[in-house]
């Protein structure tokens, strides 16, 4: 069996770092009929582990995370979106795998550990904060996930539910595998593993506010560009200029696909002599043709909530289904099926 587990958070409307990062792969895999099972996840609960006393924030993004999916191309006949809160069995498998992991193996995880410092949590790491990693593995795991595609940032998450896999088959499997180890699928162009912000800095991101979301209209998205970082050493048209941390540079790596005009633009651009104006209404153009269609496949959806909560709410019921199926087995295999 081929099976796809991944998700978002709904902490803000997705954009175009989770688009070249997990989106637009998610849509690809989608389209190859090599799957057996696509599950994708609106992570409310681990959404809650940094939003706990904003709840209200999670709550109305979940509709905005369904529209921004169904505007990139998530067909729910072919995939299962659903929301991580109401599937009990995630939350049962996340307390049995707590026990398999050590707390400074959690405090040893590079992205948590960015995490933290990036929120100010300093000494007072929420306890559900810490253990999201856990989260994750049993997300994963609750529907034999086979393969993962997301982002650079999630290499650690899947290190660590890979430890879990192994751990509980030695542990419980008297020689099965119980559980399935998964692969981490990463997007093969390094510039779409980790896309920087608009800002510059190493990772767009919605706690960093440095975004393009997939539903900002055209004015908004021509005024971002307008503000991107470029080359601070380019001050005059024939200045030779700096591609390597040129954020408009690598957001034309990660959308354009005409690869022999950037080339010709950043060889252009290295001699001097074109200007930072006519590289940004270049990009513009580009995204402004990635992101149309997007935007009015989301409006149509827009109009009608109640649709998109229903395709949520029938989601929810299959997965549920699946992970209970696969609680079962973890606890058969724990024997802790008293009752069977
Ligand atoms: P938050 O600030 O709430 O954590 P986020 O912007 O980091 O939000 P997540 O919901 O944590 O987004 O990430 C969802 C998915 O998108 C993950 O697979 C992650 O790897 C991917 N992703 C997020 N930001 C980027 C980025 N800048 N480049 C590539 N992939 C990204
Ligand atoms: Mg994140």
């Amino acid at each position: 069996m081929k099976i796809i587990l991944t998700g978002d958070r709904p902490t803000g409307k997705l954009h175009l770092g989770h688009y070249v990062g997990s989106l637009r792969e998610r849509v690809k895999l989608q389209n190859s009929n090599e799957f057996d099972e696509i599950y994708i996840m609106i992570a409310d609960a681990q959404a809650l582990t940094d939003h706990a006393g904003t709840p209200a924030t999670v709550r109305e993004n979940i509709l905005n995370v369904a529209l921004d999916y169904l505007g990139v191309g998530l067909d729910p006949n072919k995939v299962t979106l659903f929301i991580q809160s109401q599937i009990p069995a995630l939350f049962e498998l996340t307390a049995y795998y707590m026990n398999l992991v050590t707390v400074s193996r959690l405090e040893r995880n590079p992205t948590v550990k960015a995490e933290i410092a990036q929120k100010n949590f300093e000494t007072s790491i929420p306890a559900g904060f810490l253990c999201y990693p856990i989260s994750q593995a049993a997300d994963i795991t609750a529907f034999d996930a086979t393969c993962v595609p997301v982002g650079e940032d999630q290499t650690p998450m899947l290190e660590q539910t890979r430890e879990i896999v192994r751990k509980f088959n030695d542990l419980y499997g008297n020689g099965e595998n119980i559980l399935v180890e998964p692969d981490i699928f990463l997007p093969t162009s390094n510039v779409c593993r980790r896309l920087p912000g608009l800002d510059g800095k190493a990772k767009m991101s919605k706690t960093l506010g440095n975004c393009i979301y997939l539903s900002d209209d055209s004015d908004t998205l021509a005024k971002k560009v307008q503000t991107m970082y470029t080359d601070p050493t380019h001050i005059k048209v024939t200045d030779p200029g700096h591609i390597e941390g040129n954020v408009v540079f690598t957001y034309l790596d990660a959308f354009c696909d005409d690869v022999a005009t950037v080339n010709e633009m950043k060889e252009h651009y290295q001699r001097g002599g074109l200007g930072d104006v006519k590289v940004k209404k270049f990009l513009l153009n580009v995204l402004e043709e990635t992101l149309k269609p997007i935007r009015e496949r989301r409006k149509q959806y827009e109009n009608d909530p109640a649709a998109v909560m229903k395709i949520l709410q029938e989601g929810t019921i299959k997965a549920n289904d699946k992970a209970s199926t696969v609680l079962a087995r973890v606890k058969k295999a724990m024997k802790i099926n008293y009752f069977e």
